[in-house]
């Protein structure tokens, strides 16, 4: 038999494709395995992407070597590969990191084996006892079998280590064949297994919030632990608590009955405590039905189908989606569900799990990386047919796809982007999403209350279908809004009022009648701004150019940067000028919960954002605590607003509607008429009928009327001949162009120097704007520029940077600058 070849690609950073040779003994290779492969002194995992492929003229043979073992022979499919063909040739990426996305965790770039025997041999007076087996073995493999019979399984390097290199692998590779040892990958992982630890967490926080004041006087530590603790939302990880308060600090709290600790798991199952039990069956009202039917038909034609679900907020789009998936199902084919974050998803993944049970497979970050394994290894095999995820799981192997939902698909966590790694790949999962299904023939359903305008737009050129809920279920009325302007608020000791006039007496009306609230201020810590009141300048990072933002703990108060890790005591004095008049200005979510406390003494708040939702299953367990309703009032940033179905919240108030408005962003408007839209969405969603307040400085600002009117479709037409005319998405393609690194000036002149060479060579249908400094011009220590191409099509854009592509690299790599490129961005950050 002639030597067979196979393509392998490797992940970043050598990111590009080699050829090796197939040892005999390797029946048969499929596109998708997982591969050991030599690269000059390392061994490293690469995955195979072309099999039987001719020997590339001027190869010499000898000089190719050969795959020094199938690590997995399945873990990938054919179509998961061709997949991230494409996605790696659209996003300008190399294929390497395009399958390092397709492949679960842990299995990335580890080239670490595992050598174990399979048969039990003891050793005895440094030889081997009874084993006929072994007789034939010639000395160096006997003293390999021997190294492994005294403590096994050991990695390769450590035989490496104890036996020396020299024809190690043929000699594991001839006791392999002989059935006398086996190799196994190990997955790289810090947490495989589930650690149990102890949680402190308060018995009842309305009850901790009431004893605070009279502990203050007898025992100081336990009330500053007991504060702590609700900070934290109410639990806190012994370490963190051990960090300031003794063990016999807690024990006072325990023995007063306000806190207890628990023995519990750390990595825990979020599944596991969701009961199995019958759902709740509803029939579909008359406006789902007429979705379902039509949408089933399209799923019967198994041909590609892209549908737009646009659905006001409590219209029943998840009612829909159970359908349809059932639909697949009974088709024999398989679906896949994405959600922006997992985090906040723990619902919807509810109402699958008491659907469907052991069908659906969730895939999330709190997996471990061999559970995420075993799942990947199950649906190869079709042993779930169900998968709910973030973006990644659009990469799912799951064969004979049929369906894919792509749920809030307006939401910008479905294209993160990643400003700090050297080889990004920023790719849209919704847009990646309708190419499998195009690929697939399947059904692909994008659902939303305020679709992205690209899809919107999409559906105005008949590339989808649109579908319309255009009413909350059981004829709930949408939210009444109320739009409050805050400059004609009265003052209160010489500061405007957090809470509006009307604000303050919906919510008292509203905890009256014994219901609740949703708050939104899209700025966590106290005070997003320190500034001088003598020379006026603002506090900035000093590896970034943003403000600090004021905080307010357990340790007193500190200025954090949201950009880097930069925490710190707020100096004394302003660093520019010296003088002791520093300010803290704007409101944070600590400072509303403060004004919150303060004027309703007898009300219990959850604060929901980034620093009380640190630990794992945090999002959960606070939004399962207000659902059970041990809560008045949910405050938060935009975690708050993203899809929560809580049926006893009637009132919304908005604290500052213009967070974020203004941002030199062309997306601005389009992500302010989201949230408002969407966090009004969480009102009224029950029997009761529900009211929004929204607070503004700029009660005429087109965007928020429109959203206060929840009306989409006049925000779309009228954002729609905005962009037609600046020539921005959807009507034109962007692609970014981005340099960063240590040196301003060299960051500066490579930018230039780059756009430089793209002008040569420039297309007049090709606009080019910039270079200039990026929006955050300068992060985690590194200078930031940016230039944006513009064009019709992506293709175009795309095959202008690839023609000036080597070139531009060579000059940031000679300057010590870093070059990336993204295509279809979200943000201009
Ligand atoms: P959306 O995602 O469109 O905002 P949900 O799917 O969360 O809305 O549904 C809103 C609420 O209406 C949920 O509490 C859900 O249980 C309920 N619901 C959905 N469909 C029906 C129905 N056909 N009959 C009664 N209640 C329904
Ligand atoms: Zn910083």
């Amino acid at each position: 038999m002639s030597r067979r070849y196979v393509e392998v690609a490797l992940p970043p950073p050598l990111a590009r494709q080699f050829t090796y040779g197939v040892p005999e003994e390797v029946d048969s290779l499929l596109p998708g395995a997982l591969v050991l492969v030599p690269v000059s002194q390392r061994l490293l995992t690469g995955v195979v992407t072309r099999v039987n492929i001719p020997l590339e003229h001027g190869l010499n043979p000898s000089k190719i070597r050969d795959i020094v073992q199938v690590l997995d022979d399945s873990l990938l499919s054919d179509e998961i590969v061709d997949l991230c063909r494409w996605l790696a040739e659209y996003y300008m990426a190399p294929l390497g990191s395009a399958l390092v996305a397709a492949l679960p965790p842990g299995v990335r770039l580890s080239s670490k084996r595992s050598v174990s025997l399979t048969q039990i041999v003891q050793v005895k007076d440094g030889g081997v006892v009874d084993a006929p087996e072994l007789e034939q073995l010639g000395g160096e493999e006997r003293a390999l079998i021997e190294e492994l019979a005294r403590s096994e399984p050991l990695k390769v390097s450590t035989l490496q280590h104890r036996l020396g290199r020299k024809g190690l692998e043929k000699r594991l590779t001839g006791l392999r064949r002989r059935g006398l040892i086996d190799i196994a990958p190990i997955l790289e992982d810090r947490r495989t297994r589930a650690v149990s630890e102890t949680h402190v967490y308060v018995v009842d926080s309305q009850k901790g919030e009431s004893a605070l004041p009279a502990l203050e006087k007898r025992a100081r530590r336990q009330a500053d632990c007991l504060r702590y603790l609700l900070e934290q939302g109410g639990c806190a990880r012994p370490a963190l608590v051990r960090a300031g308060f003794s063990a016999a600090v807690i024990k006072g709290l325990e023995e007063r009955g306000l806190v207890e600790s628990e023995l519990r798991e750390r990595v825990r199952d979020p599944l596991a405590h969701i009961e199995q039990g019958e759902a709740a069956e509803f029939s579909p009202t008359v406006d789902q039905e007429r979705v379902i039917t039509a949408l089933e038909e399209s799923l019967r034609a198994r041909a590609f189908h892209g549908a737009l679900l646009h659905g006001v907020t409590g219209s029943g789009k998840t009612l829909v989606y159970t359908h349809l998936v059932r639909s697949a199902l009974e088709q024999g084919r398989s679906a896949i569900v994405l959600v922006p974050e997992i985090a906040l998803a723990w619902q919807m993944v509810r109402r699958f799990k008491q659907h469907f049970g052991d069908e659906v497979a969730v895939l999330h970050s709190q997996l471990s990386a061999g559970e995420r394994y075993d799942t990947w290894k199950r649906l190869r095999r079709g042993g779930q047919r169900i998968v709910i995820g973030a973006r990644s799981a659009v990469l799912a192997p799951l064969p004979d796809l049929g369906l894919l939902i792509v749920d809030e698909e307006h939401d910008s966590s479905y294209k993160q982007e990643d400003l700090e790694s050297a080889y990004p790949l920023s790719y849209s999962a919704r847009d990646l999403a309708l190419m499998r299904g195009q690929r697939q023939r399947a059904l692909v359903i994008l659902g939303s209350a305020t679709p992205s305008l690209e899809s919107y737009a999409n559906v105005e050129q008949g590339k989808y279908t649109l579908y319309n809920l255009p009413n909350r279920v059981d004829d709930r009325p949408l939210p009444a809004v109320h739009v409050v302007d805050m400059k004609r608020e009265p003052f209160q000791r010489k500061q405007r009022a957090i809470f509006s006039k009307m604000l303050r007496f919906k919510m008292e009306a509203c905890f009256e009648r014994g219901e609740q609230v949703v708050l939104l201020q899209n700025r966590r810590g106290f005070a997003p701004f320190i500034s001088c009141g003598s020379c006026g300048e603002s506090v900035q990072c000093a590896s970034c150019r943003v403000s600090l933002t004021y905080h307010r703990s357990r340790e007193g108060s500190r200025s954090c940067c949201h950009y880097c890790d930069f925490s710190a005591p707020v100096p004394p004095v302003c660093p520019s000028c010296g003088a002791a008049e520093l300010r803290f200005e704007g409101v944070g979510t600590q400072k509303v919960e403060e004004a919150l406390v303060e004027q309703f003494p007898s009300v219990s708040v959850i604060r929901m954002d980034v620093d009380t939702t640190g630990w794992k299953g945090a999002h959960d367990e606070l939004v399962e605590r207000f659902r059970r309703r041990e809560a008045d009032v949910l405050l938060g940033t935009q975690m708050v607003a993203k899809g929560l179905d809580f049926p006893e919240v009637t009132l919304v108030g908005v604290i500052s509607a213009d967070t974020g408005m203004h941002m030199p962003d062309f997306r601005a408007a389009e992500r302010s008429f989201q949230l408002l839209t969407q966090v009004a969405g969480r009102s009224g969603r029950g029997e009761q009928p529900g009211e929004v307040v929204v607070q503004t400085r700029l009660p005429d600002d087109p965007v928020l009327l429109t959203a206060a009117e929840q009306d989409y479709v006049a925000f779309a037409e009228r954002e729609l001949n905005e962009r037609r005319e600046a020539g921005f998405p959807p009507f034109g393609r962007l692609l970014v162009l981005r340099w960063r690194g240590e040196g301003e000036e060299a960051v500066e002149r490579v930018a230039r120097g780059c756009s430089d060479r793209l002008m040569r060579s420039l297309d007049p249908s090709i606009a080019l704007l910039g270079p200039s400094p990026a929006p955050l011009a300068r992060l985690r220590g590194a200078y930031r520029w940016q230039a944006l191409l513009r064009a019709e099509s992506a293709r175009a854009l795309r095959d202008t940077a690839r023609e000036a592509w080597d070139e531009m690299s060579q000059l940031a790599q000679r300057n010590g600058v870093i070059f990336t490129v993204n295509v279809d961005p979200l943000t201009m950050m």
